[in-house]
């Protein structure tokens, strides 16, 4: 067991003395975790590999699971990877912000950060806290989300806590995370690019910047597609589960209400209690013994911030069913659905 301290930081001026204790966990070979604008991360020195081991046994993270390389300046892109895209000065231009982008690794990022693969993450997020600790640390950081694997990842430091308290060195708080779902995930190593994990960027944003883009398949897939090399080993694993049964309801808004009472009945008969997460649009048309809302349908910006706080405020009700409401596809619509297949482990009802 290790002592986690919990240091308060200010989100907008992060005091240094601060962010330098942390720093110098980094610099030793520790694990610190740090808000980002997108989830919290559990970071490492990106160039140690016996730090990131850390992290995956902090984790109990999958070893084959590659590690997003976190950095605060657009040139250490240039010493972490090789054979650059022609055009990713124009798409660095979207950094600071909610973007990661995998290009072939240079020699000297261990394989501990790739999970063995020869292509890299690499993101530089805006968030004041985290970009003052890569600063001051000197080195880019390896950091994944800072939950137990497969559980939601954590918006804040609370959930950092539920998770890993007495398993890493230190955690920054800084308050709620802005964007709440992760970075979107584009790899610029295959030809026409791909996004391999939508989040906080906008899919139809990216798709301004970068033309030929495309939505690798299994990103919106509805059901479990068997990859035998998937290109991000990530997709494999099951995912941002509560630990409650989530049944994941899809389809028109005036049916799907129906859809949901029947089955929060059926389930209530059977003795079981039952959570409905819902929209603001719907929340007060529900009987259930929990009803949650995660936003207004028309913005999911919103939806995507109180995501995985919900599921997990589902868990510390003791709820045994959750039945999740689907959501439209556009702008963060992409990334809440899904999480919510995944966690749903692909249990949908269509109606
Ligand atoms: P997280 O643990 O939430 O930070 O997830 C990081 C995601 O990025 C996972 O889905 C990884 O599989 C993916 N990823 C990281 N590095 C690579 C890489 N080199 N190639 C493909 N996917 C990657
Ligand atoms: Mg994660």
């Amino acid at each position: 067991m290790k002592r986690t301290v919990i240091l308060k930081v200010n989100s907008e001026r992060p005091e240094m003395d601060k962010i330098r204790a942390a720093a110098k966990i980094i610099r030793e070979g520790g694990l610190v975790a740090f808000p980002t604008e997108t989830v919290y991360g559990l970071g490492a020195d990106a160039l140690n590999p016996e730090a990131v081991r850390e992290i995956y046994t902090a984790k109990n993270r999958p070893l084959d699971n590659p590690i997003i390389v976190h950095i605060s300046d657009k040139r250490d892109a240039y010493r972490l990877a090789r054979e650059l895209p022609e055009n990713i000065d124009e798409i660095m231009r979207l950094w600071p912000g909610p973007l990661t982008v995998i290009l072939k690794a240079s020699e000297i990022v261990p394989r501990e950060t790739t999970g063995g693969l020869d292509t890299v993450a690499i993101r530089m997020p805006s968030h004041k806290v985290a970009l003052a600790l890569i600063r001051e640390s000197r080195v880019p950081i390896a950091a994944p989300s800072a939950n137990l694997a497969g559980r939601p990842s954590p918006t804040t430091a609370e959930h950092v806590k539920q998770d890993l308290d007495g398993r890493i060195d230190m955690i920054l708080d800084a308050g709620p995370t802005k964007i709440g779902v992760e970075s979107t995930v584009v790899d610029l190593t295959s030809k026409p690019p791909r996004v391999l994990r939508p989040g906080g960027f906008p899919f139809e944003d990216l798709k301004c910047v970068i033309k030929d883009l495309r939505l690798y398949p299994s990103v919106m897939a509805d059901r479990e597609i068997r990859i035998e090399q998937p290109p991000s080993p990530g997709m494999k694993h099951r995912h941002y589960a509560p630990k409650a049964k989530l049944i994941l309801v899809e389809g028109r808004m005036e049916t799907l209400v129906d859809k949901i009472q029947e089955l929060v009945n059926k389930y209530r008969c059977e003795k079981r209690r039952v959570g409905v997460l819902s929209t603001d649009e719907t929340k007060h048309l529900y009987r259930a013994d929990v009803v949650k809302s995660l936003g207004s349908r028309k913005d999911p910006a919103c939806m995507a911030k109180n995501l995985f706080r919900l599921l997990r405020e589902f868990d510390e009700e003791q709820v045994d069913v959750i039945i999740a409401e689907g959501v439209p596809m556009r702008n963060l619509g992409l990334a809440i659905m899904n999480r919510l297949r995944k966690a749903s482990g692909f249990n949908i009802v269509k109606v």
